[in-house]
């Protein structure tokens, strides 16, 4: 069941990190405004028991007032609102307070500051102080956004001893504190990512082991709209020349006609059912000429992998076909055991 809706607010942002999964960058473009944001959050509504709106990017506060337009919209809805940001913003304590009184009195419930190695190659770490304290001074809860290479300087350690307090992980089963926490991922090399692919650079995980195994949670679980309005339903973390992952686009179809389509889509639930290891190990049965890397960062990672290259992508869609009553059913077993947990 669908909970969470995504937008991407805008691809621009002030700066371009060289692992950047939305290719995001200052080149202006499309962007989502209030409007279409409540319209999309009330027809949510009616179809999914939405509870979190997320604004992300590029630099999503580039377009403060539309997000500020929205948050009032959803927070009178009963929804809690997220904002993800790399705090570009906050580049002295004044200026820190003043965005976030203002985003506060709005009634946003939270919000995430990007901070690693690669952010802080173009954003100065004093900013994510004066966003931590500010946060921290208007009572709005905060999570630090981080991820990991290699050799990651600016380590969780790091980042404690020079905010001065201890960061705690995040735990998406507990109830969280509301301020000093983190949640920790490795950088995956997708989008301008791809191009740099580096072993020396990234945490990488054979693609023979078999931990890899198992469904894909994420997909047809959440629902991102991109600048240019078009959904996509999985984590985000698919490469936007994928065409498998995006199922439609606004003013083409209604949403309930997208989600339709997109939970009937055989490659999707087949994602959903063996997860992109699975559909590894069919392609290299059925396919043995095409070859794999033989490490990955992670599910994802492997799963760009294989959606990227059109001659993956073809044989799994006609093999789909021909799997479909299988899948079908076992989607149907899926979903049973889940809503039963
Ligand atoms: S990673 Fe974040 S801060 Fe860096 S270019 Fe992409 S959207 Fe901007
Ligand atoms: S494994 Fe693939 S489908 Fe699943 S969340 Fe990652 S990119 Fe999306």
């Amino acid at each position: 069941m669908l909970s969470q809706l995504v937008f991407s607010v805008t691809y621009d942002c002030p700066v371009t990190c060289k692992y950047c999964v939305t290719r995001s960058g200052p080149h202006g473009g499309s962007y989502l405004d209030a409007d279409f944001m409540q319209s999309v959050i009330v027809d949510t509504m009616k179809l999914a028991d939405l509870r979190v709106v997320v604004f992300t990017g590029g630099e999503p506060l580039l377009k403060k007032n539309e997000i500020i337009e929205t948050i009032k919209f959803a927070t009178g809805k009963g929804l809690w609102t997220r904002i993800v940001t790399n705090s570009y913003w906050a580049d002295t304590p004044d200026n820190a307070v003043l965005m976030l009184s203002e985003l506060k009195s709005s009634g946003l419930s939270e919000i995430n500051l990007s901070c690693d190695d690669l952010h802080q190659e173009n954003i100065p770490i004093d900013n994510i102080k004066n966003a931590f304290w500010s946060a921290r001074q208007l009572n709005l809860p905060t999570l630090i956004a981080h991820k990991r290479v290699k050799n990651t300087k600016i380590t969780i350690d790091y980042l404690s001893k020079y905010l001065g307090v201890k960061l705690t992980r995040f735990d998406p089963e507990k109830n969280n504190p509301k301020f000093d926490i983190y949640s920790s991922s490795l950088t995956v090399p997708i989008g301008f990512g791809s191009e740099w692919l580096n072993h020396d650079e990234h945490v990488m995980y054979p693609s023979s082991d078999l931990a890899w195994k198992g469904p894909c949670s994420s997909v047809l679980r959440s629902l991102i709209i991109s600048p240019e309005k078009e959904i996509r339903m999985c984590c985000g973390m698919i490469d936007q020349s994928v065409p498998e992952l995006s199922f439609g686009r606004f003013g083409t179809k209604s949403l309930a006609q997208i989600i339709c389509e997109a939970n009937c889509d055989l490659v999707a639930n087949w994602l959903a059912l063996e997860g992109p290891y699975g559909l590894m190990q069919f392609v290299k049965t059925k396919a043995p000429a095409l070859e794999f890397h033989d490490q990955y960062v992670n599910h994802c990672h492997l799963c760009n992998d294989l959606l990227t290259r059109k001659e993956v992508r073809a044989l799994l869609s006609t093999c789909a076909e021909e799997k479909s009553d299988e899948i079908s059913l076992k989607r149907c077993l899926l979903e049973a055991v889940r809503y039963r947990e």
